[in-house]
């Protein structure tokens, strides 16, 4: 259905304007090359400096993050991974083709994140990984998580695809677990032109391992052997491309590469759209506030709430309603005014791949009850006005009020 709201869901994530279209004059007009230049290293130089990692390693998208990622935990068949229902299911699609168990750990009620108190139940003596997302920005309890994989020597693998701007302690997600992905597309807090991704990280060894496989070079170990006739003297580069430097010591080989580059102008504008980070935040964060406002005015509909010591990013916000009725209720009613409600994102462990593997209703029942009864989103993005965020809180009001049954809301701005 093509409805033009007063309020939209939103058509991007992020602002782009006169820096972003600069650099890609500066880019084109220049006639640098397009690819493998120096943009990407300079953008993946500033991430990794911003998150507070070692590495960072651009790709084309999220979802090719996540795969990459995914490839470094060196997963066999049998192994366990234990991961949150809640998210996006690029997040564990992955997963499918590692002939893993999947654990499915049940999400806490107030954060949608996984429940570090449902984790440790999880774990045998299988379980290699645990994959978790900060819900909508909402930073996901790291200390309790990272100590009990610690505890058990498991990997911890954060997706960010929403966390850009989010702080836990201090620090940002990024630098809070083992490994981690963050995705650059369209709706996402910052873009690099509709589509991209990262992984950031502190191995040494596996930023030789994914530079390999985003560029079509095969992740192999090869006997160090290899490499000698590489570093003798050459008169012409394409010299030392010899017969004898090829040899056949590669010991395993565990991955064929893909192209997974990311592009020279993406990585510009990257690179320009993480000044902007903070301006869009603060958009995000006082949308959020205004929110927050009108729905302390009614017991029945709470807030997602952040930990005390983190800072929610706002890539989504959502609240959930007492009870199915209201929620619904709640739903039609912001429609009719003309607000796009959008939900995200349907339990993983409910959908067709997963069920076919024996997952399903019954698995996660927090997760499935607030998904089915209890949860909400509602735009939260940059590119509302702010006659349009006063037509947001002011539509949620009067909506609230007609559910609460009050003669009339508590805040009126129209
Ligand atoms: C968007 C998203 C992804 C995938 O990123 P793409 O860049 O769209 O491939 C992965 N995980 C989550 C939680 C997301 O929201």
């Amino acid at each position: 259905m093509n409805k033009n709201y007063v309020v939209p869901w939103g058509k991007r994530g992020s602002v782009l304007a006169a820096p972003e279209i600069s650099v890609l004059t500066e880019l084109v007009e220049g006639g640098q090359p397009l690819s493998m230049g120096t943009w990407r290293d300079r953008f993946e130089r500033a991430f990794a400096d911003l998150v507070g990692s070692r590495h960072a390693i651009s790709v084309t998208s999220g979802t090719v993050a996540l795969e990459l990622a995914i490839e470094m935990l060196d997963l066999q068949a049998g192994d366990e991974v234990i991961a949150t229902p809640q998210t996006y299911q690029a997040t564990v699609q992955p997963l499918l083709d590692y002939g893993v168990r999947v654990r499915f750990c049940d999400i806490e009620p107030g954060t949608l994140n996984l429940d570090p108190a449902a984790l440790e139940s999880l774990i045998t003596a299988r379980t290699r990984a645990v994959l978790l997302v900060h819900y909508g920005g909402c930073p996901a309890e790291m200390d309790q998580i990272m100590s009990v994989a610690r505890r058990h020597g498991i990997t911890v693998l954060e997706d960010c695809a929403h966390a850009q701007g989010a702080k836990y302690r201090g620090r940002r997600p990024g630098s809070l677990a083992d490994i981690a992905t963050f995705s650059f597309q369209n709706a996402k807090n910052i873009t690099t032109l509709g589509e991209g991704g990262m992984i950031t990280f502190d191995r040494d060894d596996w930023a030789e391992r994914l530079d390999r496989l985003r560029s079509n070079e095969v992740d192999a170990e090869i006997d160090q052997q290899y490499w000698t006739g590489v570093d003798e003297p050459v008169v012409l580069p394409w010299m030392k491309y010899s017969a004898s430097v090829y040899t056949d010591r590669v010991r395993r080989l565990r991955r064929a590469g893909t192209n997974a580059t990311m592009s020279e102008a993406a990585a510009a504008v990257g690179l320009v759209q993480l000044d902007r980070l903070e301006e869009v935040e603060r958009a995000r964060r006082s949308i959020a506030a205004r929110i927050d406002e009108v729905l302390g005015g009614y017991s029945f509909v709470t807030p997602q709430s952040a930990p005390a010591h983190s800072e929610h990013s706002y890539h989504l916000y959502t609240c959930f309603a007492q009870t199915q009725e209201l929620r619904d209720q709640l739903l039609l009613s912001l429609d009719r005014r003309g607000v796009q409600i959008e939900l995200r994102y349907f339990p993983q462990h409910l959908l067709p791949e997963w069920r076919h593997q024996g997952h399903g209703p019954g698995e996660c029942p927090v997760a499935e009850r607030l998904w089915f009864e209890q949860h909400l989103n509602l735009p939260c993005h940059p590119g509302l006005t702010g006659s349009q965020v006063d037509y947001l809180a002011d539509a949620l009001d009067h909506s609230l009020a007609e559910l609460n049954g009050s003669p009339s809301p508590r805040f009126s701005v129209a």
